[in-house]
């Protein structure tokens, strides 16, 4: 019998407490604020975009979005990440990709000083990972993590399977499964005998972007399975990657979508601007 993760109910418990760390920070004089920048107008995009604030609004952390048209230079957006840089008030930057073709989105979280970068997309910061520092853990793996803790999920010691290695979700993924002593295989569109691999997780994670690319006969029984992709289905229902109605009756734990990784992507992003937000103060804890 699954259990099922609920995101959605466990991101709304973590907001309450960052709730209680940003009064906190009020009470100090210091108010957290989130800049995000978006350019042209991709229509999902705004819709994350429309989530981010909402989270903001729900724990305490302010809000400023800058709206560029698609025809934005790249000096353009760099002069901009620069004034934000430079703000005192401006505690976390977020670049929301993707960003128009023609714009080089690696420059641009490059620019972000590591301290505000609270998507944690700057080098400096997917290197402190890496080599195992305290540093800002990008939104998605950070929040898969935080799941897996939260159900009491061992990680140590077991084979964790990631299928994509983008490096906003598959790559930064894999390390923070490393750093918690799991042994971690990452598989992506060139890997042969894909469902061999698989098989062999205790952990499976989905992150392809693909309706049903991750079937029954791909998972162990008891794996924990969890779903980070977001699809739109023929009937523009959003969907994830796996098979859920029959991966669930040989998954342990399984995640929802929506209801799983999504919300704790964004109860992460809060986590990071509250983290940022010390950070910049020199408050310790
Ligand atoms: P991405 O950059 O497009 O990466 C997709 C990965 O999947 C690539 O590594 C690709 O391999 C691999 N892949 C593609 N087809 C495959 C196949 N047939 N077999 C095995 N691997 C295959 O995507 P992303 O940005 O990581 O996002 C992945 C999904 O997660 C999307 O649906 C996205 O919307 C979703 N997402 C959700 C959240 C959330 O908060 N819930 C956050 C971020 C992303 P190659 O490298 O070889 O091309």
């Amino acid at each position: 019998m699954y259990q099922l993760i609920d995101g959605k109910e466990l991101s709304k418990r973590i907001k309450e407490e960052l709730k209680i760390e940003a009064d906190k920070l009020k009470e100090k004089g210091i108010i957290p604020k989130l800049a995000v920048i978006l350019v042209g107008d991709d229509s999902a995009s705004k819709v994350y975009v429309r989530n981010k604030s909402k989270a903001c609004n729900e724990v305490g952390v302010e809000f400023e979005e800058i709206l560029l048209n698609s025809n934005t230079s790249m000096e353009k957006l760099l002069s901009i990440i620069d004034e934000l840089n430079n703000r005192k008030d401006i505690n976390g930057i977020l670049l929301q990709s993707p960003i128009p073709k023609g714009l080089n989105i690696q420059e641009a979280f490059e620019r972000i000083k590591w301290e505000k970068d609270v998507d944690g997309f700057n080098p400096i910061n997917v290197g402190r990972l890496m080599i195992g520092q305290d540093t800002f853990i990008s939104c998605t793996p950070y929040g898969i993590i935080k799941m897996l803790e939260a159900c009491d999920i061992e990680i140590q010691g077991k084979n964790a399977v990631i299928i994509g290695r983008s490096n906003i979700v598959g790559k930064p993924l894999m390390q923070c499964l490393l750093n918690k002593n799991a042994t971690v295989t990452i598989c992506h569109s060139k890997t042969k005998n894909i469902k061999e691999i698989t098989r062999t997780a205790d952990i499976l994670i989905s992150a392809v972007g693909k309706i049903n690319i991750v079937t029954a006969d791909m998972v162990k029984d008891g794996a924990v399975v969890i779903d980070v992709g977001m699809n739109k289905n023929d009937k523009g229902k959003l969907v994830g990657d796996v098979d859920f109605e029959k991966v669930k009756e040989k998954a342990s734990y399984i995640t929802p979508v929506p209801g799983g990784v999504g919300p704790m992507t964004i109860a992460m992003l809060m986590n990071n601007v509250i983290k940022a937000t010390k950070l910049q103060n020199n408050i310790i804890n």
